[in-house]
């Protein structure tokens, strides 16, 4: 199953992977981006690619 790390230490909370991921894996929650609904996952990768902190690690 995919797992998806994100560096709470370089998120910024922008939003642009929430906006990004096409099935709303993401929610942020105390300005943090969490990967709620990781079992929506495609695999995309998008999320990791737009991310401007470089923050998402989309781990197969
Ligand atoms: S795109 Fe990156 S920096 Fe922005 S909220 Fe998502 S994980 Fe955080
Ligand atoms: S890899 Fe794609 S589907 Fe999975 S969380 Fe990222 S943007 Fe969403």
């Amino acid at each position: 199953m995919v797992k998806i790390v994100v560096d709470n230490a370089k998120c910024t909370g922008c939003e642009t992977c929430v906006n990004t991921c096409p099935v709303g894996v993401y929610e942020i929650k105390e300005s943090k981006s969490v990967p709620v609904k990781l079992d929506e996952c495609l695999v995309c990768r998008a999320c990791e690619a737009q991310c401007p902190e470089g923050a998402i690690q989309v781990i197969e």
